[in-house]
């Protein structure tokens, strides 16, 4: 076969990340990483020159701690990680870069060399960490066909496995379903509607500051507290200390997903214990962590303008959706057993495979076997001043959930007699004020015409595509002032920084 008609998914996770292809009969399956697992965990080790991604890179937390980064996705949107490795700070993109280099050479061993991907992202993402995760792809020298959303991503991947993407077009179901994606470090929730070939998501919703590490965290103080009450010293004070107890904590809640106690082990400054730890414990001292998805889940539930009644099925991705609690909610939730069909770790690479295949095959002409339709998941608005109160105030144009692609205008009001300029700040974000949203780009009018009258109207229409990409048009009434701005988001990385960080990883090999 011709390389670069290869396509891959890539579910790049905040703790686990995945890779799938289509095989030759156009089924998604996952590839193995050298370490022969479906699975990589998301974890880079700085050993002076070389950089290692993986298995022993979580296996050096327990003695290199400083010189691991873990959870760098969490930190998309931010220009720097939070933490200095090997006394440098890099930005997030470029850690993920380093994560996608690996994926990419364990893959090609399997499938030949390849570019294009199709990388996913949890739909609660805004745009600059989507924008975040599309230069990561760059940086790791992909062409990045498409980021799509992590649950749509999974709905894709049950719905081939139920068999309705097989059908040429004609609708043989149609049903409504509810993605609860409960990962490493994220999560969502999205209801989507499936109809024959077309995937339209309804309403989305999540946390991207809420995951399995949050699960983690709670045992692990759960633990140092107890070492402190025993030996007045406190475990997590140590990096080392606390990676190897972080590891254990990690293993018991496995444990505990499948039996009802496990113990976890402690040894700091020669002194050591070992503490139980029942699932009943685990459940109460987890319970808000929970109360907060179960919350997420109603509410975006309601913002679909639906019943549970309504609902066909409850579907549970990501890792985290093992623990049984996860299921015991659910069900109590929506009356129904949650549907645990599709494998919580592969789904969603295994649906942006199948989106990639489908990508490449509009490249090449060929028709689509299956639509998507997204909703954005953050309101769009721009900057204005509150006419009552003369306050700036978070205007918004698009408001969450609107299907896309969108058009949406609105009609502002210049301030003063004879201005010079007007500036449009765009914002994402439900909040009014605008302190409290993203700040995602600006433009501005310049060289008015002379002697405008206060309270010239002015529009300003936004023009929101699928792929997260903004167009601001701005009009000035009664003058022949024009402006449309393509948005380039605060915060990301210049073109030169790009290429300057994509030379600079593809001359630090990772190894597995
Ligand atoms: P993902 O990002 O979807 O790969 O999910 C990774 C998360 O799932 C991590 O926080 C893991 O600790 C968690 N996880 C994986 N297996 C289990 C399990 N058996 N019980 C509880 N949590 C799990």
């Amino acid at each position: 076969m011709d390389n670069r008609e290869i396509a891959v998914g890539i579910d790049l996770g905040t703790t686990f990340s995945a890779v799938a292809h289509l095989d030759d009969l156009g089924r998604p399956q996952t590839l193995i990483n050298a370490e022969g697992d479906k699975i990589t965990p998301s974890v880079i080790l700085f050993e002076g020159a070389d950089v290692v991604v993986g298995k022993e890179a979580v296996k050096a937390m327990a003695t290199e701690m400083e010189q691991v980064a873990d959870c760098a996705k969490r930190d998309l949107g931010n220009r720097m990680f939070h933490k200095v490795l090997g006394g440098r700070q890099y930005p997030p993109e470029a850690l993920q870069a380093w994560i996608l280099n690996k994926l990419r050479t364990d893959s090609e061993r399997q499938i030949g060399p390849f570019r294009k991907v199709v990388i996913t992202v949890p739909a609660y993402f805004d745009e600059v960490r989507r924008k975040a995760t599309q230069d990561a792809g760059y940086i790791a020298g992909f062409n990045v066909l498409d980021i799509i959303n992590e649950p749509t991503a999974a709905a894709v991947a049950f719905g081939f496995q139920q068999g309705f993407l097989r059908v040429d077009g004609t609708a043989t179901a149609d049903q409504k379903i509810l993605v609860y994606d409960l990962g490493g470090g994220t999560f969502d929730v999205t209801v989507m509607q499936i109809r024959g070939n077309e995937y339209i998501a309804l309403a989305t919703d999540g946390d991207v500051q809420l995951g399995g590490r949050d699960w983690d965290q709670r045992l692990v103080d759960f633990v140092a507290e107890e070492f402190i009450r025993k030996f007045g010293m406190d475990p997590r004070e140590d990096p080392n200390t606390f990676g190897r107890l972080w590891r254990e904590a990690e293993d018991a809640k496995r444990t505990l997903s499948a039996r009802q106690k496990a113990s976890i082990a402690c040894d700091y400054k020669a002194q050591a214990i070992r503490v139980e730890v029942t699932r009943d414990q685990f459940c109460e001292f987890t319970q808000d962590l929970l109360d907060r998805t179960a919350f997420t889940t109603r509410q975006t539930l309601q913002a679909a303008g639906l019943e549970w009644t309504d609902i066909d099925r409850v579907l549970m991705v990501g890792g985290s959706t093992r623990m049984p609690a996860v299921f015991e909610m659910l069900k109590g939730l929506s009356g129904k057993d949650p549907d645990c069909s599709v494998s919580p770790d592969e789904a969603v690479a295994h649906g942006a495979a199948l989106h990639a295949g489908i990508l490449l095959a509009r490249q090449q002409g060929k028709p689509s076997r299956f639509k998507i339709k997204n909703v954005n998941s953050h309101s769009l608005g721009v900057v204005a001043t509150d006419a009552r109160t003369k306050r700036p105030r978070n205007a918004i144009l698009v408001p969450r959930n609107t299907p896309l692609p969108v058009t949406a205008k609105r009609v502002f009001k210049t301030q003063k007699a004879n201005q010079k300029s007007i500036l449009v700040a765009i914002v994402e974000g439900e909040s009014a004020s605008p302190d409290d949203c993203s700040q995602i780009g600006k433009c501005s009018v310049r060289h008015l015409p002379k002697n405008l009258p206060a309270q010239t109207p002015i529009e300003v229409s936004f023009r929101y595509q699928e792929n997260g990409r903004l167009t601001v048009v701005v009009q000035v009434a009664g003058t022949d002032k024009q402006l449309r701005h393509e948005i380039t988001r605060e915060n990301s990385m210049t073109q030169d920084q790009l290429d300057s960080w994509r030379q600079y990883i593809s001359n630090v090999p990772v190894e597995g």
